[in-house]
């Protein structure tokens, strides 16, 4: 996490105890992980609603993929809702000429163990674009939904190699960053596993084990071969615990 002014941490600190809530009163049963998430994307929505009244509008559209080439990374709930909606939709996706599960097992090849500026170098297209549509959209985590740019043409002239720099939306990322942080904190007061994960990596042991998500709400962590080495656990549990306890 970046450095967070006093009105965030104090969101940070409801929104912990909101997660805590869900993953207490849902224990065991199947709809905690729905719940969590439900509660992760709309208070992610509504909070950056609010934040950019006043500000430009993004200059992202429906369909463009153009900066679908980011390492994405996603929490253990995120990846399990993806597994659940391509085990679901793998069969529509065959007939629309998409095998889904290669087109996984090439990109996670590839992309494996990779930094996020390396990933940005190699230039390759995320998996789950099919003719210029990203096939998983409405399941997409939170890095992607945070991806927003005020403009389309630094984005294309980027993933052209012609500019560095894209003005990408900061109010999305550090809502997202709050937000996310916020769960991965409540998670771990839960005893579950709450590190952040390569997604594809992260799916590839997802759709290869036999019941990954009934392993990790057992509190195994499951995915933990595509953890992101760059982040520090143990400084990001001294942070949450610095945040927690000011809040008396
Ligand atoms: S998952 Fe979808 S939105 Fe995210 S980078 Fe890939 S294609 Fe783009």
């Amino acid at each position: 996490m970046s450095q967070p002014d006093e009105g965030a941490l104090d969101f940070f600190r409801a929104m912990h105890e909101q997660f805590s809530q869900v993953l207490t009163a849902q224990r065991g049963n199947d709809t905690m992980l729905s719940a969590l998430l439900t509660l992760l994307f709309t208070s992610y929505e509504g909070s950056v609603e609010l934040q950019s009244e006043g500000l430009p509008e993004p200059d992202c559209t429906k369909g463009c993929a153009t900066c679908c080439s980011i390492r994405v990374v996603a929490t253990a709930p995120e990846v399990f809702l993806v597994a659940r909606y391509l085990q679901a939709t793998e069969v529509q996706l065959r007939d629309r000429g998409l095998d889904i599960r290669q087109r996984l097992a090439d990109a996670d090849e590839m992309t494996r163990n990779c930094s996020e500026e390396e990933r940005v170098a190699l230039r390759q297209r995320c998996p789950y674009i099919h003719k210029g549509a990203c096939v998983i959209y409405p399941v997409r985590p939170l890095a992607c939904r945070s991806h927003i740019s005020y403009s389309q043409k630094a984005c294309v002239d980027a993933a052209a190699g012609r500019v560095d720099e894209v003005p990408f939306s900061d109010v999305h990322m550090s809502v997202r960053s709050l937000v996310q942080n916020a769960m991965q904190s409540a998670l771990r007061s839960s005893n579950f596993p709450w590190a952040t994960y390569e997604l594809n990596h992260a799916l590839s042991i997802a759709l290869a084990h036999e019941d990954a998500e009934g392993a990790w709400l057992a509190s195994e962590d499951v995915l933990a071969a595509a953890q992101v080495a760059d982040v520090s656990s143990e400084n990001m549990a001294v942070t949450y615990d610095r945040i927690l306890s000011h809040s008396e």
